[in-house]
């Protein structure tokens, strides 16, 4: 058998391809890997069909994936590999196998967060009656955030009982991923786009979302604007999603709408993705290295050349690839289809992955005749979102929530609560204690359950004095001192003059 890491075109270093060598000046320098798996079948069926299509790129291959983790690099990259990619403008990755414990790190998280890839764009269509889909209508678009929320992978084991995860949240990155969703709209000639978020509950990071999503809308009149909360959003969407054009969300809701998406389209194996940052940007398909079928020519290809088509769209290549995707729908309808695709009603010819590389690029040229063709009349600049500048905003301490380890007294909060009001001057009065958010101090319910984990509020012992650092290290000391265990402090904010924290449930 063929190894598969090897089976490419390529060795390392900077490659081209001859077929375009004399106008080397002309062309579009990109990053390349091929991948784990099927990863090298499928890339090598894409570069051909682009080249095929003139759309005038030279390859620089970057090594990453199993072989890098193999040689100990845990993140599956080696270091000289980022250099590559800072110096090519878009990245084409092939999918990679990430193995099993071992503490290896997921390769993809790790280059959108290091590149600052914000934008994970991934278009869901239906393309039925060729590929089976409830959804004959459904042509919508996935803009999901990337890089913050709770992938930001701040997580913290507190006490005995309780584990936490950051969620976090900024107003760039609300207003870079939303103004990206409306750009792309526009430049898609798509004519909705919908936020999706859970700010009936999380008012201050899902409602910044929805209040940067409110104030970008005004900008694009042109464009219709809606909001869902997430759970019904998500039920709409896998219950009618015709009725969705562009949708933007969180990292986390993002990740699970768009495979949902992905899947009711009847099409996993035939979804692109695009993770889009402000210099540099990656493009691949949805689904993984497909290890089960690897080195068999039997893989479908195109995921991988969907995710190469947003990347020339994205180089402002729209012609070509338009060209590319028209091509592709009309194989699909000819019948022309990889294993994974073939069907009784409308397979005439089942083919491996480099056969039906060769039949796209026989219909290059040729438009679809049943699927809605893909219309790009000109070619147009890369997608570019500009964010404003920030004022720094006026904070004023208004208090403290001290978070303490304890369980004693059969975790009766009133004995926890009398004990903190003793320590809590001078400057400062206890206010109220929550357990996982619900009030249990003063007057809590005898009903509520109780972990070791326990939120103190303390804020201005009177109106007219305000809160000072010292006040709150003075309280820390006589915690420490008394042999409570606070485990970490959230300051308490007005910012500009608005409350920036939220009240505890019972409040
Ligand atoms: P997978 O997507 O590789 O495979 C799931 C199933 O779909 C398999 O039966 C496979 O044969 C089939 N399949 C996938 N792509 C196909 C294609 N193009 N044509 C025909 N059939 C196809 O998911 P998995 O098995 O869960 O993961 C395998 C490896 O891929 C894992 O190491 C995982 O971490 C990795 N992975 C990588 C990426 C990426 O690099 N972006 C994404 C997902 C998974």
């Amino acid at each position: 058998m063929k190894d598969q890491w090897n089976d490419h075109p390529t060795s390392t270093g900077t490659v081209s391809n001859p077929q375009h060598a004399l106008n080397h000046e002309q062309k579009t320098k990109i990053a390349v890997a091929y991948g784990d798996g099927i990863g090298p079948e499928i890339m090598k069926a894409t570069l051909r069909i682009l080249d095929a299509a003139g759309a005038g790129l030279d390859y620089e291959e970057v090594k990453i994936g199993k072989e890098m983790y193999l040689s100990g690099h845990t993140s599956g990259i080696a270091p000289d590999a980022w250099d590559i990619l800072r110096r090519n403008e878009v990245f084409l990755k092939g999918p990679i196998t990430t193995p099993q414990g071992g503490g290896y790190k997921s390769l993809n998280v790790t280059i959108r967060k290091t590149l600052g890839l914000f934008a994970n764009v991934r278009p869901c269509r239906a393309y039925t009656p060729y590929v089976s889909s409830h959804f004959p209508d459904m042509d919508l678009v996935i803009v999901r955030e990337n890089e913050e929320d709770l992938y930001a992978g701040i997580e913290h084991q507190q006490t005995t009982e309780v584990v936490q995860c950051l969620k976090l949240v900024s107003r760039p990155g609300c207003e870079r991923i939303i103004r990206y969703a409306f750009e792309y709209a526009r430049a898609n000639n798509r004519k909705k786009v919908t936020c999706m978020s859970k700010d009936n509950i999380m008012k201050h990071t899902d409602g910044l979302f929805h209040q940067v999503f409110d104030e970008v809308k005004k900008e694009y009149p042109d464009i219709e604007s809606d909001h869902h909360i997430i759970d019904i959003g998500s039920a709409l969407l896998a219950d009618r999603p015709e009725q969705f054009d562009v949708v933007v969300t969180l990292n986390l809701y993002g990740d699970i709408v768009s495979d949902i998406t992905a899947q009711i389209a009847g099409s996993v194996g035939l979804g692109g993705s695009a993770n889009i940052g402000s210099s540099i940007s990656m493009f691949e398909a949805i689904h993984g290295s497909a290890p089960d079928i690897a080195g068999k020519n039997i893989a479908n290809p195109s995921g991988l050349i969907h995710g190469a088509c947003q990347m020339l769209s994205h180089l402002g290549k729209n012609q070509v690839a338009a060209r590319i995707q028209n091509a592709l729908l009309r194989t699909l309808e000819d019948g022309i289809h990889t294993a994974d695709l073939a069907s009784e009603g409308f397979t005439r010819q089942r083919v491996g992955t480099q056969e039906f590389a060769d039949a796209v690029i026989e219909r290059l040229g040729q438009q679809p005749q049943h699927l809605k063709a893909i219309q790009h009349t000109g070619d147009q600049k890369p997608i570019e979102v500009k964010i404003p500048e920030f004022k720094p905003a006026q904070k004023e301490l208004q208090g403290v929530d001290v978070f303490i380890d304890w369980y004693k007294d059969d975790r009766n909060p009133n004995t926890l609560g009398k004990q903190l009001e003793e320590l809590a001057g001078p400057g400062l009065k206890l206010k109220m204690i929550t357990n996982r958010g619900v009030k249990v101090y003063p007057n809590g319910f005898p009903e509520t359950f109780c972990t070791d984990h326990w939120r103190c509020r303390f804020i201005a012992a009177n109106d007219q004095q305000a809160v000072t650092y010292e006040h709150i290290t003075g309280l820390l000391n006589r915690l420490h001192q008394s042999g409570l265990d606070f485990i970490k402090i959230e300051n308490l904010y007005t910012i500009d003059g608005q409350r920036a924290y939220s009240l505890g449930q019972g409040e």
